[in-house]
């Protein structure tokens, strides 16, 4: 099972993926991930894409796609996938598919969690992401048991520096502006479900396992 996360910044995609990667036992492949390890290691590629992340603009495609083609192709990915903040620019899309259809394969769900600007403000200025694993909580919605400290290692609690509202809004016209053209890239290929992700975190899950199993 191939599946694309497709939503605004904001919007749920990690959480349900993860959700997702847990139940069908298929790798949670996340760019933003990727790059934030990049970035603690210290890597080229890490302070490559760091000048972009802090803005709040995308990464250049070419910096992104071999990345994703060359994670797809490892043995943990061969019974499927969730793809988590990739593809987000219609350059991107066709460079998955290209590569989907080189080995006779296809995406087989593109997933959007819909949910209205408004509400991504709020939900961005309280995410709070563990610099050790990566776990995300949100100080409301899904809070620690302990505050400041990760659930899952103990790991130290942040605010990310591109989720400042500044940044945020930024990320949001990006969003508008070179991912949303996806919806229609993969209505047109009849892989485009959606789910309202203004629903709490779980009924948003299990619409989109009702998705997934159908
Ligand atoms: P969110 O899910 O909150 O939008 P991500 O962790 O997916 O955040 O991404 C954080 C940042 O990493 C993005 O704002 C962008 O700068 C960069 N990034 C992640 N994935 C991609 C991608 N596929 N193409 C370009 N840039 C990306
Ligand atoms: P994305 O990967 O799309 O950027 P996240 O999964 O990181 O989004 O979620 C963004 C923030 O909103 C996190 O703090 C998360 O805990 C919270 N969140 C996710 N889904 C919901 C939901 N359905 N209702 C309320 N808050 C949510
Ligand atoms: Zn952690």
């Amino acid at each position: 099972m191939k599946i694309i996360m497709l939503g605004a910044p904001g919007a749920g995609k990690g959480t349900q993926a993860k959700r997702i990667a847990e139940k069908y036992s298929i790798p949670h492949i996340s760019t933003g991930d990727i790059f934030r390890a990049n970035i603690k290691e210290g890597t080229d590629l890490g302070k490559k894409a760091k000048e972009y992340m802090d803005k709040g603009a995308l990464v250049p495609d070419e910096l992104v796609c071999d990345l994703v083609v060359d994670r797809i192709s490892q043995a943990d990915a061969k019974n499927g996938y969730v793809l988590d903040g990739f593809p987000r620019t219609i350059p991107q899309a066709e460079a998955l598919d290209a590569a989907l259809t080189k080995i006779g394969e296809k995406v087989d769900f593109a997933i959007d969690v819909d949910v209205p600007d408004d509400n991504i403000i709020n939900r961005m200025s309280g995410r709070r992401a563990c610099v050790a694993c990566g776990g995300t909580y949100h100080v409301v919605f899904n809070p620690t048991k302990v505050e400041g400290v990760c659930d899952a290692c103990g790991g130290q609690l942040i605010l990310r520096d591109d989720d400042q509202p500044e940044t945020v809004k930024n990320r949001l016209k990006v969003y508008h502006e070179q991912t949303q053209p996806l919806i229609d890239y993969y209505t047109k290929k009849n892989i485009l479900k959606s789910v309202d992700g203004t629903q709490d975190m779980s009924k948003v899950f299990d619409s989109i396992v009702a998705i997934l199993e159908v």
